[in-house]
């Protein structure tokens, strides 16, 4: 794994596309060391960050150092222009924050503590699938309903977490997050994102008591292309070559969505694009 330290120019970047109801993405590393032997199902290995990377996915992070007090300088610059209590912040949209090298650097808890220092702004979602986070606990509560922390779960089936995203962590540790988080009273949600082979009942039932709300995507609906990138990442041929075709049907999410729904309500429970738009 190739780390290292970069000054950025600047950290709140404008959104649009799925995320066009947040005002800014917020990226404190640029690659992602799960992408190593996670996630093969990751858009950002076509994007140009990645695609002009000269490197493989997955082995390589830059991490800008700088973020913190950058933050703290755009922070100040909208609240001068006004639009500080509107700021709805999503973290990461093409990295993971809380991926192993933030064990050290600290980058995502630094920023975390300029918010908390910060005063009301609109809304900050955290995206990740690292227990780590619960590291930075004391912060999250402190940010109260300012924060939504979003842990994405993707099956329930230890066996479909190691054929398909074994350098993920354990599904029963991130479940374990899930909850700490919850009953220490932050907001969470489980991103089921994308869908991948799962018991229905059971995997509701474990998600129910541990997350305030869940959201689910697909391979399909959950590309940004109706499936088009998903096919370019050879995702239908790794589900085939494992036995799971059938997951790759337009409607093999129905039935998780429905348990979701009966076990939690409709109104804890999104889908897709829409289903990330958190209040
Ligand atoms: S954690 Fe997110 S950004 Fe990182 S490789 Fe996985 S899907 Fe991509």
């Amino acid at each position: 794994m190739m780390i290292e330290e970069v000054q950025a120019k600047s950290i709140l970047n404008p959104t649009g596309g799925f995320l066009a109801t947040y005002t800014h993405s917020l990226n404190a590393y640029q690659g992602c060391a799960f992408g190593k032997n996670s996630c093969p199902y990751c858009y950002v290995r076509a994007m140009p960050v990645q695609r002009f990377s000269g490197k493989v996915w997955g082995e390589w992070v830059k991490a800008k150092v700088n973020a913190p007090e950058l933050l703290r300088q755009e922070l100040e610059k909208a609240r001068r222009k006004g639009s500080f209590g509107s700021l709805r912040i999503f973290m990461s949209t093409a990295t993971d924050p809380y991926q192993g090298v933030e064990a050290r650097l600290k980058i995502t808890r630094g920023l975390l503590e300029v918010f908390a220092c910060s005063g009301a702004f609109g809304l900050l979602v955290v995206q990740t699938r690292s227990p780590l986070v619960e590291r930075d606990l004391d912060l999250l509560t402190t940010l109260g309903s300012r924060v939504w922390v979003s842990l994405t779960i993707e099956t329930n089936r230890e066996e479909v977490r190691r054929q398909i995203t074994p350098a993920s962590p354990s599904i029963e540790r991130r479940l374990a997050t899930l909850e700490r988080l919850t009953r220490a009273g932050v907001r969470t949600q489980a991103a089921i994102s994308p869908v991948l082979p799962c018991d229905a009942e059971v995997f509701a039932g474990l998600i129910a008591p541990r997350a305030n709300r869940a959201v689910l995507d697909t391979l399909l609906h959950g590309d940004g292309a109706g499936g088009r990138r998903s096919a370019e990442l050879k995702m239908p041929e790794l589900l085939r070559s494992l036995g799971y075709a059938d997951w790759m049907r337009e409607d093999a999410h129905l039935e998780l969505l429905a348990a979701l729904r009966r076990k939690m309500g409709d109104e804890r429970v999104g889908f897709s694009q829409g289903g990330f738009n958190l209040l």
